[in-house]
């Protein structure tokens, strides 16, 4: 699992309000993605992962940095080069019922992005595929001409799964796939997701605020606070000793199956969230930070190996002994 598939470097990602405020959603971020793994990206709602994750697949201009893509730089390829790459990259969105058109059919739904990249030559072509690709995410072929509203929550999940692999693509974007769904059917999506990444050798970047999901399903995990990565490393690595404070105060907030641990008193974050139009200087988590010096008050911390991950912290190595 140690071939590249994608790859971010120096990425940045900035709007700018109507306020003329500028937004500093994305800065300055490094990772890669490899063939067959599941990334978890972590943080706050408001952190800037789903724009992260849009950046990454070219649904968002990135404002400076580079992707490559299978070696490909395709940061700046016009639209129509970057059509055959667009098709490798798709995205699950949280919501699957407000990205699927109310007025199409299931049958529709998948057959479009098969249509539009004129997949299936012929009508018969274009209903087997959808109906295989029905079968793949466990969707009855009765249900075929169904509408959207006709589907539970969960197989509504099902059907943007199928249609997001009708083109064979071999990065996935899951933007908190399971977190509108109750538990039950947050562990038959995860399953399915998991079993499809099995069969065709998918990867996933799997955004989630949910640390309990990210555990279950990623092989590395990324953690992100205000635009910034902080820690970058095995899941199992990261969940038994995280390093960097935040990363610690995320696991240890999350809720203990012990019910006596669960009256044990749990950190508390100190000091007012920073607004992303107005970052602080040197590290965006300073203002929180329990252990702050002046140092991380001034300069920028850079990921870093530390301990067999990377993390990116003024003070990861005192924090590991
Ligand atoms: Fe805390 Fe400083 Fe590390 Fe930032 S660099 S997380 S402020 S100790």
């Amino acid at each position: 699992m140690n071939e590249i598939l994608l790859e971010a470097k120096g990425l940045t990602t900035e709007f700018t309000l109507k306020n003329r405020k500028k937004v500093h959603a994305v800065s300055d971020v490094s990772l890669e993605i490899f063939k067959g793994e599941t990334l978890a990206l972590v943080g706050e709602s408001g952190c800037g992962k789903s724009t992260l994750g849009r950046t990454l697949i070219r649904l968002i201009k990135a404002t400076s940095g580079e992707i490559t893509f299978g070696g490909v730089d395709i940061t700046s390829l016009r639209e129509k080069d970057f059509g055959p790459y667009r098709r490798r990259m798709q995205l699950i969105f949280q919501d699957p019922y407000a990205s699927l058109d109310p007025r199409m059919t299931v049958r529709d739904i998948v057959a479009e992005p098969l249509k539009t990249h004129k997949l299936c030559h012929t009508r018969e072509e274009m209903s087997e595929r959808v109906l295989s690709l029905l079968r793949d995410v466990g969707i009855p072929e009765e249900f075929l001409f169904r509408y959207p509203h006709q589907f539970s929550g969960g197989q509504r999940q099902r059907i943007g799964i199928a249609r997001a692999i009708a083109l064979d693509p071999a990065l996935i974007v899951c933007d908190e796939p399971v977190s509108a769904l109750d538990v039950s059917v947050q562990n038959q999506i995860l399953n399915l997701l998991r079993q499809l990444q099995h069969e065709r050798g998918l990867s996933y970047l799997f955004i989630s605020h949910d640390l309990s999901v990210v555990r279950f399903i990623s092989d590395r995990i990324c953690v992100m606070f205000l635009g910034r990565l902080c820690e970058i490393g095995r899941t199992a690595e990261v969940y038994s000793a995280p390093l960097h404070p935040y990363t610690r105060f995320l696991i240890n907030a999350i809720p203990k199956a012990d019910p006596a641990a669960r009256f044990e008193e749990k950190p508390l974050l100190t000091g007012e969230l920073p607004s992303p139009t107005d970052p602080p200087p040197g590290c965006r988590f300073h203002t929180r930070c329990p252990y702050a010096t002046e140092c991380c008050r001034r300069e920028v911390p850079q990921l870093r190996p530390v301990a067999g991950r990377l993390v990116a912290c003024h003070r990861a190595e005192e924090l590991h002994r």
